[in-house]
Formats: C-alpha cells, structure tokens, sequence
C-alpha cells in the first residue's frame, strides 16, 4: 500500500522566505489532495519537496513505509507533471512518453506495451508519431499526463497543469483528469490557485496561506464550515459576503435589523458576519425580512443576476462607510430597486474579526 504522510515538514529559504511552515498531511491510496492557495503561497515548493528537487530544512516525508526525504529525485517513484509541460521539442510523442522508461532501462517490449496501453488510454494514438509543436495545447497536456502515467509511480504530483489552457478547453480537460486519476489508486497531489479545480476534482483540499496550512477537509466541509475568514473568502464564487457587524448583548445589528449571535463564552470585540451570495433570498409577501436595501449595481451571469445592495438604515453605525451584500438570484426572479431580503440564520458564518477565526459550532 502506498501512502504519502508529511510529518513537520519546514522549508526555509531566508528569514524572509519561508514557504512552507510546519506541514503535516497525509495522503491515502485512492485519494486525490488539492493544495488551494493564492500565488506565492508555497504550494509548488511542497511539491519539488515531495519530489526530491528541493530538500526540507527540517520534517520527514514519507512514502508507504520509506522515509524518503534523503533519497534523490529519481530514486523516489514519483511522477511529475508541470504547468509548463516540459517536453522534449525534437522527440515524438512516443518517445516523449518512453523517455522515462528508457531511462530506467526497461525492455523495449514492456516500454511498447505500456506506452500503447496510455496512448489509448489518453486517445493518443494517432498523434505518437507527431513533435509537441504539431499538437495543441490540450493534446499537449496530455502526453505530459500519459509521461508521468506510463511511469506507474507510487504518487503522482501535478502543478496547475490547466492554466496554460483556455477556459473552455480547461473545463473538458478537468473532467477528464478527474476521470482518469478516479481509475487509479496512487495517492494523487495537485496544485492550484483555482478554488473551482479543487472542489471539482479532489477527495480532499489543503487550503494554504502564506506557508500555514488552514483547513484540511473535503470539499463540502470546506464550502460549508470554513475554518476561518481567509477560507472562507478565497474558495465560493462568487466571494461570500464577510460584512463586520456591531453587536448588542446577543444580538449582531445589521440594517435594521437584529441577527442573533451563536452561543459563545465570551463576544469578541470585532465581529464579522458571512454569508454567501447564493444564500440571500429574496424576501416573499408577508416574510419576515431581514435586510432591506438599495440594488445599486447588477451582474448579469447568464443563470444568474448578482445583486449589489446598499443597507439601509445600518443603527449603531461607527464608520461612514455603507454596508453593501451581494445576492445571487436566479435570473428569473424579479426584483425592485428597493429589495427585501432574506439571511436564513443557517446560511449565517461568524468569525472573529482580530483573529479570523470562526466563531459559534461550539468552536469558542
Ligand atoms: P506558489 O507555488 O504557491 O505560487 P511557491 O512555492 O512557488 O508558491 O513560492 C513560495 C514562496 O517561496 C514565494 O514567496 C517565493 O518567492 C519563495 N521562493 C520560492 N523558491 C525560492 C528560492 N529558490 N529562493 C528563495 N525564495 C523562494
Ligand atoms: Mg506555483
């Protein structure tokens, strides 16, 4: 059985730069981990860890039962893929796809049966006697997948191996990965700033910032419990509404409104009130409302409107500034400029202001 495990792991390039901070993770058989981050924040650094091209300043890697962070690159059976592919421009897509095996001195027959056995796999039959620069982006993608498959490796690392492709080639190429690493059971690591390849495509997501690990969960426990502020604001789209709210004995006072506060031992001084766009509703005839407010700017997104609403009427207001919420609505639904709307209590995330974190759950 192959799994990867990192214990403490702590990569240190200069006092100022310090990518990756005390990282502990595992990663079973059949698992597939997202690490979620916005750019710089360490999550390729992890992987040319795991990989053997960076050596860690302290902390362990393992894989199955062997400790490899000693060990060189090539001795690791890991299989990488970048963002940038990395092919050889004068070899075919054949030999592209064999270089590894070569390397490795397998028979000749076994590198033929594995490469045809991918290339199939992959629907690249007929282009293994091309140059990557006869093939498209897309189908150039694939044959740096099929290079790291045809390895067979104990884990499979991918670094944001979508984002050199458009946006409409990038989504059919999602799912097809997501298709191909669901066959097989080698713990599968993938880098991405985008929050929409993480949900679609992991079992699990890291979600990292500035070297820390934030939340490690599924992705529905994500969506739905973000451990904390930065969690919450970086994966949903669009962005859930973080509004700081003035609380009053139990009560948080938005618009006109009085919201009740979960049940905590003690109130933090700066409070902040979330809840995601498709989560406000439109209040019915007769509906208690929550909010009411001025729509002062419309989005138009297809399937959606997303709405831009002006509070009125904030009580206990400490800044000039205006409360604004954003509302999803189906692009159906009517609205007035002047709209009543709906926060169902269980759509509503807390966190504390000074900290991040969250607040309520029993959590504090
Ligand atoms: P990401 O892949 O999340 O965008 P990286 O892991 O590439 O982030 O980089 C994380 C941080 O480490 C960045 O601030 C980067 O400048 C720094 N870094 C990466 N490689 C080196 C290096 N060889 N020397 C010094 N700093 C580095
Ligand atoms: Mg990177």
């Amino acid at each position: 059985m192959t799994r990867l495990e990192l214990q403490n792991l702590n990569k240190v390039y200069s006092p100022q730069s310090i990518p990756v901070k005390n990282l502990s993770l595992s990663v079973e058989e059949g698992e597939f981990l997202t690490l979620l981050g916005p750019s710089g924040c360490g999550k390729s650094t992890i992987l040319r860890l795991i990989a053997g091209l960076e050596s860690p300043t302290a902390g362990q890697i393992r894989i199955g039962d062997r400790e490899v962070s000693k060990l060189r690159a090539g001795d690791r059976n890991i299989a990488m893929v970048f963002q940038s592919y990395a092919l050889y421009p004068h070899m075919t897509v054949y030999e592209n796809i064999a270089s590894g095996l070569k390397l490795r001195k397998m028979p000749a027959r076994e590198i033929q049966q594995r490469v045809t056995e991918v290339s199939w796999v992959l629907g690249l039959e007929e282009f293994l006697q091309r140059k990557p620069g006869q093939l498209s982006g897309g189908q150039r993608q694939r044959v740096a997948v099929g290079r790291a498959l045809v390895r067979r490796p104990d884990v499979f690392l991918l670094d944001e191996p979508l984002s050199n492709l458009d946006a409409l080639l990038r989504e059919r190429v999602r799912a097809e990965l997501k298709q191909l690493f669901e066959s097989q059971r080698s713990p599968v690591v993938y880098v991405t700033h985008d929050q929409t390849e993480a949900m679609t495509l992991s079992t699990k997501v890291a979600v990292l910032s500035n070297g820390f690990l934030q939340q490690l969960d599924s992705p529905q426990q994500i969506y739905n419990y973000p451990i904390n502020q930065f969690v919450a604001s970086f994966v949903g789209s669009p962005q859930m509404n973080l509004i700081p709210v003035v609380c009053q004995g139990q009560y948080a006072l938005l618009g006109t409104s009085k919201i009740p506060l979960p049940a905590m031992t003690m109130i933090p001084p700066q409070v902040i009130l979330g809840i995601r766009p498709e989560q406000v509703r439109l209040a019915s005839e007769g509906q208690p409302t929550t909010v009411q407010g001025q729509v002062f700017l419309v989005e138009n997104l297809g399937m959606h409107n997303l709405l831009s609403v002006r509070v009125a009427g904030s009580p206990g207001e400490t800044s000039a500034a205006p409360i604004m919420l954003r509302a999803l609505l189906p692009a159906d639904q009517p609205w007035r400029e002047s709209v009543s709307l709906v926060l169902p209590p269980e759509a509503i995330h807390w966190f504390d202001g000074q900290t991040g974190g969250r607040l309520g759950d029993g959590s504090s």
